[in-house]
């Protein structure tokens, strides 16, 4: 019954603010900001010992929860609490249930979604990420291709009339596109100029000639014997028999390591963060906010501006830690992000990688053409509807004035 009813969830397209379902009702919330598990656990009136049951990775998973997140929670028709899906990453979610004996059971598993292929074909008209939005209805697809163009394009420059194209996959949820959509290719012509940007198999960006797109801003924050973890946002752990997520890289290096500040910024963050145990957390623009971990002494305070570079810590093993290392993290706009993907090294592909990569240029270079071409032929067939149109209006005035 209970796995039946998980499936009418998870299958419902449409659901609104809170309906009901046989007898059952179903909401959908937000995680505001500041909220924590304890407190969703006793707004809900659930048993508080859910928290203490959780071990140590969990925890840390569940203070990573991006602010602003839907999720989706089931009451019986006394408003007792039946089943919550609540999304930790793009790709777990918390399943609580609740069993025929009262008894709450939790378990982390992978998000359902739908992930479909498109693309975005448009002129601009007025502000571009207004235009991007309109168009597509999804403003993330705005961000993500301000994001790749804003080195080389000055956004405000864009003229009426200049193009954009797009190839894109966008992960639906219940109906909605949930989590960041992943750009393969993009062009956006300015004046009769066009700029590219490809996603080649490494997860970074490139030009058409394989050459990097981002200019690395971000450093390695400390020096370190060896990458004791990599980031990812679902893996499955073979001893554990369980799903786990890393939202940042762990650098494996001895107590007391200086720590310095990745980016210039501003510390908004200097305490005690649960699992993490001590953590610095800097905001730079552009939405980034980078993130510190298991540090044992601080060599900052909130509100200070930091210049790239500049020592904030001393890395540590405090929390829940398995050895002495940093934990590092980096979020865009509250969703957590691959660091080793911003860390990047100016220059470009080579060899092998790069003669692959410019073979997929040269076919998505294509479906750009013939994408353009339609386009334009599409915005003849307005001009020349419109001008029918025109005519028409002429034509009728033209009888009115006989
Ligand atoms: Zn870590």
């Amino acid at each position: 019954m209970i796995r039946q009813l998980l499936w009418i969830i998870l299958l419902t397209p449409y659901l609104l603010q809170a309906y009901t379902l046989k007898g059952h009702i179903v909401q959908e919330q937000v995680w505001r900001a500041g909220e924590t598990f304890l407190s969703f656990l006793h707004q809900n009136k659930m048993p508080l010992k859910l928290y203490y049951k959780l071990d140590p990775e969990d925890e840390k998973l569940l203070m990573d929860i991006r602010m602003a997140t839907t999720y989706y929670i089931v009451r019986d028709e006394n408003g007792q609490v039946l089943q919550v899906l609540l999304p930790l990453s793009e790709e777990l979610q918390l399943h609580i249930s609740r069993d025929l004996s009262g008894k709450y059971q939790f378990e982390v598993i992978p998000i359902i979604y739908k992930t479909i292929r498109k693309h975005l074909v448009m002129a601009f008209a007025g502000i571009p990420s207004k235009d991007i939005t309109k168009r597509c209805g999804n403003f993330d697809v705005a961000i993500e291709v301000e994001q790749l163009f804003k080195k080389v394009i000055d956004f405000r420059k864009i003229r009426k009339g200049d193009h954009l194209v797009v190839l894109y996959d966008e992960k639906m949820r219940l109906g909605k596109p949930f989590g960041d959509p992943i750009i393969e290719a993009a062009m956006i012509e300015v004046r009769g100029k066009p700029y590219y940007r490809f996603l080649a198999l490494d997860g970074r960006y490139y030009d058409q000639n394989g050459k990097n797109a981002k200019k690395s801003s971000f450093i390695v924050p400390c020096h370190y014997n060896h990458i004791s973890s990599v980031f990812t946002n679902k893996r499955w752990h073979p001893i554990l028999h369980r799903y786990r997520a890393h939202h940042g890289i762990d650098y494996a290096t001895p107590v007391g390591t200086p720590i310095k500040a990745a980016y210039n910024g501003k510390v908004i963050f200097a305490g005690k963060k649960g699992g993490y145990g001590n953590v610095v957390i800097i905001r730079h623009p552009g939405g980034y906010k980078t993130f510190y971990a298991h540090l044992s002494r601080f060599k900052t305070h909130v509100g200070k501006q930091v210049k790239t570079g500049e020592l904030i810590a001393l890395s540590g093993n405090t929390g829940m830690s398995t050895g002495p290392h940093l934990h590092f993290g980096l979020s865009r706009n509250g969703r957590w992000i691959n660091p080793a993907l911003q860390i990047t090294f100016q220059g470009g592909l080579r060899g092998e990688k790069r003669r692959a990569f410019l073979q997929s240029v040269k076919i998505y270079l294509q479906k750009i053409k013939n994408l353009l071409q339609s386009q334009n032929k599409r915005e003849k067939d307005q001009v020349s509807l419109e001008t029918i149109e025109d005519r028409n209006i002429s034509d009728s005035s033209d009888k009115g004035g006989v």
